[in-house]
């Protein structure tokens, strides 16, 4: 079998996925799914005249029983929401090829499938990623005392990732990555935590800023043991792009490096060559390029061979990151696997690497990196193969 047939065939762990809808979506929107801003395109112009929007049409249209060649994003739209009730969402995530689903549930758009439904519509071995700031938000919204809200963290976050593949952090969107690297003490989390307690109590809603909490949260995730998925790079306009840079961490990294946690950088683009140079000289640091494929579409391959300039082969991990969109766990897949094939294809054919090495890098970045990571049962994975 050639290369681009294995890679094709390859089941795929993606390591880093949210929930998708499984019905129509009205063309509004549809846009705002395909597009990290918080706002509606200006007048006279569209979210999906984009790289991800014609990879939609062009990827996503065939498995749906459109002509590659569909001209317009609206027929698009009407074809996949005119299709029986489930079909396109179905279609889509069992296309994807992929034998497990990590999935972030601390954001997630709303009426999407739970965690039960989107595994018995995908088919495949779903697993909870728990946010860390939104535990400490839940835990907040109880109104513990400022002095029992450390211990009382700890409790829930246990409690709640006891079956979890991972934990995650968002501290880039609230602080920054430049945040201060060291544990907080004891008391200053006390005295962050009657803060922060007083405006919960006030407000009757928790949104998790403070820098110390955060820290605080963050360290208990690195407590907890399981790999600390770290959001770095673009995302929506929540963050400061300047922030989110994962070189930022580097402190942390260094102080975090003998804790016996990885920690998983996520997204990284445009930032994803100094988060191949992190996971070079971090050993437990690893990294994805999950949502920039999507986002850059046609320009995947050229993301991907970036990726896999300093990193070490063993530190690269797939995600499609899709959000709201059955289409985008599809087109995740599909677009690491067109540009996996060109990028290592290309690697043998000028006579860099052998055959044999380009599937076996294949099979380490579309899962075997995130199995022995997550240490998630290969039997599963044989298993789900053989369905
Ligand atoms: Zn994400």
């Amino acid at each position: 079998m050639g290369l681009a047939d294995q890679i094709d065939e390859l089941r795929l762990i993606d390591h880093h996925v949210h929930s998708v809808l499984s019905g129509p979506i009205g063309a509004a929107e549809f846009e705002l799914l395909c597009t990290e801003s918080d706002q509606p395109a200006p007048t006279g112009t569209s979210q999906l005249d984009s790289q991800l929007g014609f990879a939609i049409r062009r990827w996503c249209g065939p498995v749906l029983g459109l002509d590659p060649g569909i001209r317009s994003a609206q027929d698009y739209l009407a074809h996949r929401n005119s299709l029986p009730d489930g079909y396109t969402a179905r279609t889509l995530l069992q296309a994807a090829g992929c034998d497990q689903l990590l999935v972030d549930t601390g954001y997630t758009a709303n009426g999407s499938l739970s965690l039960a439904e989107l595994g018995e519509v995908s088919g495949a071995q779903v697993t909870e990623v728990v946010r860390l700031e939104s535990v400490a938000e839940q835990v907040a919204l109880a109104g513990p005392d400022a002095g029992a809200f450390a211990g009382r963290f700890a409790e829930a976050l246990w409690q709640q990732s006891a079956s979890a593949a991972a934990v995650k952090s968002i501290v880039a969107y609230r602080a920054g990555l430049d945040v201060d690297p060291d544990r907080p003490s004891p008391r200053e989390v006390t005295e962050a935590a009657g803060r922060w307690l007083r405006e919960v109590a006030h407000a009757g809603q928790a949104r998790l800023t403070d820098r110390v909490l955060l820290r605080h949260v963050l360290w208990a995730g690195i407590d907890r043991g399981l790999p600390v998925q770290l959001h770095t790079g673009f995302g929506d306009p929540d963050l400061r792009l300047q922030r989110s840079d994962p070189a930022l961490a580097s402190d942390f990294l260094a102080v975090t490096r003998t804790a016996g946690t990885p920690v998983v950088l996520l997204h990284c683009y445009p930032y994803h060559r100094q988060a191949g140079y992190l996971a070079q000289a971090y050993p437990h640091v690893y990294f994805d390029v999950g949502l920039a494929l999507n986002y850059t579409g046609a320009r995947a391959a050229a993301i991907v061979a970036e990726a896999l300039e300093l990193a070490p082969f063993g530190k690269l991990l797939y995600s499609s990151d899709a959000y709201g969109l059955p289409e985008l766990v599809y087109l995740g897949a599909r677009l690491w696997r067109r540009a996996v094939t060109e990028v290592l294809g290309g690697w043998v054919a000028e006579g860099h690497w052998t055959g044999p090495d380009a599937s076996r890098v294949a099979a380490m970045v579309g899962r075997e990196n995130a199995e022995r990571l997550y240490r998630l049962p290969p039997a599963v994975a044989g298993r789900a193969r053989q369905q």
